[in-house]
């Protein structure tokens, strides 16, 4: 189930913007409301924008009125890591790629039914795919 072997050779990846290494690589958090993926309503699924690992579906995608593209689950627990995050005095939980690393954004358990779960995630760390 984990690949621990793997090492993690993520910082110089061209395809990326600043904004992207920034928010991948050392934790950064965009800002609120300006992410080109928030209100994207098409089906498809949504990867890591540094590893193309596909992580949402958006069938799971809704409107948390937070800023940031949300989520209720992924499509299966192996694609992200859940670490605990005790910095800016609170405790959350960050949400990074299981298979690069990378920082998602951060998980709540104030969701929707029926998982109670949103997925608070960076737009800029996403790669969306639409389907057909
Ligand atoms: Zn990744």
């Amino acid at each position: 189930m984990s690949n621990s072997s793997h090492s993690t050779n993520n910082t110089s990846n061209p395809k990326l913007t600043a904004q992207q290494q920034r928010v991948l690589f050392e934790k950064a958090t965009e800002a609120p409301f300006t992410g080109t993926l928030l209100h994207n309503q098409d089906q498809g699924t949504y990867g890591c924008a540094n590893c193309g690992q596909q992580i949402f579906s958006s069938k799971d995608k809704f409107d948390s009125g937070t800023g940031w593209p949300s989520f209720s689950d992924v499509t299966d627990q192996g694609k992200v890591k859940l670490i605990k995050d005790n910095s800016h005095g609170m405790t959350r939980t960050e949400v990074v790629c299981a298979h690069c690393g990378g920082h998602l954004g951060h998980l709540f358990d104030d969701g929707p039914s029926p998982t109670k779960k949103r997925y608070c995630i960076n737009s800029c760390s996403l790669e969306f795919g639409k389907k057909g």
